[in-house]
């Protein structure tokens, strides 16, 4: 398969680094959301990237430029007539995910391959909402996706081989270092990283040390860039408390219950960083420990 153009679906922090990355990768690229704002801020967020790039001596002026000109948006599916491969990397919701799933059939070439960057939900069960489950899987790129090397690449039961190798190469030809994970909960680096998230928060929890001495021990005695607190307020709190739930309820075992504090703070609307509070309180340069 001669792979030309990549459509994509979702302009947010994870489609705009896609679209990116691929656009860097000489592919023309077409994205698509249904908020015209957030196809404008994918683009400011793209061209500010490549600038980076450029200051930093990684890209010349010339590739950035040629890099942010492969782009094109907008809010319908026509640009996904000609795509070779689409990638669907709108909001978490199984059912916005298969409204898009269907539109995207309705329009694309008929072999070409659908992807999903879901984190939480079943790749075999998304392929039954397109024609060609055989010509789908999980592409889940990491955040932020310019950044982060790897891509975990997740079969679904009917996915044939020659897709997995089509999208392999493709991932290679990223820049990425794409491994094979089994369509299970949360997949591989979810399933590990979460777990210890919320045991940090447990820890927190039963008062065995406070947030600056959690995050500290682990920085410092495991050489982790980020205390698992600091991680768990990027990520998000209610995305860390979901993915806890997809493990609960989808491996049943109670190892996986979600700290009960972990679930206080999500109800109070202390998310992290991106409501100003979480473990760290964000209003001023320094974020502050709030416990
Ligand atoms: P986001 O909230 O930043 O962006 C989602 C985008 O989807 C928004 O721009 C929204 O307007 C758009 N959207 C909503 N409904 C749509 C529709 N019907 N059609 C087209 N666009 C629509 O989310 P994100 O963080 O970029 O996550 C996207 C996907 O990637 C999710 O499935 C998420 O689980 C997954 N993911 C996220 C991360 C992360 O750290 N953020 C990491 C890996 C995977």
């Amino acid at each position: 398969m001669n792979i030309r153009k990549i459509g994509a679906v979702g302009a947010g922090q994870m489609g705009a680094g896609i679209a990116q990355i691929c656009a860097q990768s000489g592919y023309d690229v077409y994205l698509c959301d249904i908020s015209p704002d957030a196809l404008d801020t994918a683009l400011q967020c793209i061209d500010a990237d490549l600038r980076r790039l450029v200051e930093r001596g990684k890209l010349t002026t010339d590739e950035a430029d040629a890099a942010a000109a492969r782009i094109t948006t907008g809010t319908d599916y026509e640009g996904f007539r000609d795509c070779q491969v689409a990638i669907e990397a709108a909001v978490e919701d199984e059912a916005v995910k298969k409204d898009i799933l269907s539109k995207l059939c309705a329009v694309l070439p008929a072999d070409a391959i659908i992807t999903t960057n879901t984190s939480t939900i079943s790749i075999t069960r998304l392929a039954t909402q397109t024609d060609r489950p055989g010509r789908f899987l999980g592409t889940h790129f990491m955040n932020p996706v310019p950044k982060l090397e790897l891509v975990e690449l997740i079969r679904g039961i009917a996915t044939e081989e020659e897709t997995f190798r089509i999208i392999q190469d493709f991932a290679v030809k990223l820049g990425k270092v794409p491994i094979s994970a089994e369509d299970f909960p949360a997949f591989v680096v979810h399933r590990i990283v979460m777990p210890m998230v919320n045991e940090a928060i447990y820890t927190l929890y039963e008062g065995v040390g406070s947030v600056e001495n959690i995050d500290t021990a682990m920085r410092l005695g495991t050489h982790h860039p980020m205390g698992p607190l600091e991680l768990a307020d990027f990520i998000g709190l209610d995305t860390c408390l979901g993915i806890m739930h997809t493990l609960h309820d989808g491996l049943a075992d109670s190892k996986y219950r979600p700290c009960p504090l972990l679930v206080k703070y999500v109800e109070a609307g202390w998310l992290g960083r991106k409501t100003g509070r979480g473990f760290y309180d964000y209003s001023s340069d320094t974020p502050v420990p709030t416990r």
